[in-house]
């Protein structure tokens, strides 16, 4: 035996090592069961082969590589700041002794003040502390994005408009993870092994009305949204409506063209808040049949309830995890020898929630990306215009400075949508049986 395995204390439980990769572990496999479960079953029309070269140029390929390279790095770099900050925080907190004793001293004078006893307004600067340290952590490199993006033309947002905004959703962001962490404390004080569960259901709840509440009480705050207008966009909607027997609620237009060049469409809201939003620069820069593709893809989203079914798929993870976060943030407080149940436990709580959702990421948008070539579908059915969901997503491509066909690893990754080629590989399937005569053209 050496010397430093003499010195090691002894272990009775697992190591914190064993203890991490079994909590990422579980995470990962409730991501594949929810993907198993939750995966689209819908006989969708096969991608053929297309040639990025038959659709766009070699200059606009080479110039999109230059663009979304380095960016695809910079969000990289600004996700592992969301993870590592909080993580940091939690692997160099104070072992318990003089300096953490002060701590829970002076955040206990403050709570029972404000909140009686308990640990609450410790809990909230825990909450808030981290979450303002990991923004400010990723704030550079998002910040050098917008940049890029102004150079080559895609954000025509002013540095003050782009630095209101950051701000603005800050704040929003360390308050909400503030009474986040009230919440936990609290729990964990109070259900102390059944914690995770009760919060789970929580945040499942809180979801489900966040959904339900953004197009009216978030988004207006980042821009600005009206209805449809009468005209050419919402009679199409209606023809569209009818022929799909879709109920996707109302259209609205957002005014993106005073941020970006970019164009997008998204269904948003539940119940009576669900709504179509369509960005003014779709409006202006886009063909009716090009527009009524758009219109078409998200009323697939709304026909199949996608918005419904990554509720679920949200609510079903986000339980297993929390499990897992419990028993990592456990783990983690008992290396640092801190009690789990006063706010220094928060911050171990913290930094296993972001390495779980970190880890649940790639099964979260492999499961996106069905859903997406389901709506591509579901358009393509509707419309039978293959030719102008081909000049769509050209189109769509070219004005986001999107690569056609990024690389696997990054697409395997983060990609939420399938690639620029994938989605004209479907469309050009459907050419070719609307050709030979296989699917009928609608009246
Ligand atoms: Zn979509």
């Amino acid at each position: 035996m050496t010397r430093a395995e003499q010195n090691r204390p002894a272990r009775s439980g697992p190591s914190a090592l064993q203890n991490t990769a079994a909590a990422l572990a579980i995470v990962l496999v409730a991501g594949l069961v929810a993907d198993l479960v939750l995966w689209p079953r819908d006989q969708l029309p096969p991608i053929a082969e297309v040639n990025q070269h038959a659709y766009f140029t070699q200059a606009f390929i080479d110039r999109a590589q230059s663009f979304r390279g380095l960016q695809s790095w910079l969000g990289l770099a600004a996700s592992l700041a969301l993870v590592l900050v909080p993580l940091a925080v939690a692997l160099l907190w104070p072992h318990s002794g003089r300096e953490a004793g002060r701590l829970s001293r002076w955040t206990d004078r403050r709570t029972g003040v404000l909140f009686g006893r308990g640990g609450a307004a410790g809990d909230a600067m825990v909450g808030a502390g981290i979450a303002g340290l990991a923004l400010l952590a990723a704030m550079p490199f998002q910040f050098a994005g917008f940049m890029r993006a102004r150079d080559f033309g895609l954000s025509v947002q002013s540095v003050p408009g782009w630095l209101w905004d950051w701000l603005l959703s800050t704040l929003l962001t360390i308050v909400a993870l503030a009474l986040l962490a009230v919440l936990a404390g609290f729990l964990i004080r109070k259900v102390a092994r059944v914690w995770w569960l009760v919060f789970g259901i929580c945040l499942i709840a809180l979801a489900i009305v966040f959904q339900a509440l953004a197009p009216v009480v978030i988004e207006p705050l980042f821009a600005d949204f009206t209805k449809a207008p009468q005209g050419a966009l919402r009679s199409d909607v209606e023809s569209l409506a009818k022929k799909s027997g879709v109920q996707a609620g109302e259209v609205f237009v957002v005014d993106a063209a005073n941020r970006t060049t970019g164009a997008n469409a998204y269904v948003t809201g539940l119940g009576s808040t669900k709504r179509v939003v369509i960005y003014d620069t779709l409006l202006k820069d886009f063909s009716p049949v090009e527009r009524r593709q758009v219109v078409a893809h998200e009323f697939g989203h709304a026909h199949h309830h996608d918005l419904v079914v990554g509720l679920m798929w949200f609510a079903f993870v986000a339980l297993i995890a929390l499990f897992a976060i419990d028993m990592l943030a456990r783990s983690l407080a008992e290396r640092r020898g801190v009690d789990f149940a006063s706010p220094a436990g928060l911050a171990m709580v913290l930094a296993a929630a972001m390495l779980a959702i970190a880890i649940s990421q790639p099964a979260a948008n492999a499961w996106s990306r069905a859903v997406e070539a389901r709506a591509d579908a579901f358009a393509l059915r509707v419309t039978q215009q293959p030719s102008a969901a081909i000049s769509l997503e050209r189109r769509l491509t070219i004005q986001n400075i999107s690569r056609p066909q990024p690389p696997a690893v990054r697409q395997f990754l983060f990609g939420t949508h399938p690639t620029t080629m994938q989605r004209i590989g479907m469309a050009v399937t459907v050419q070719r049986e609307l050709a030979a005569g296989r699917i009928e053209p609608l009246p």
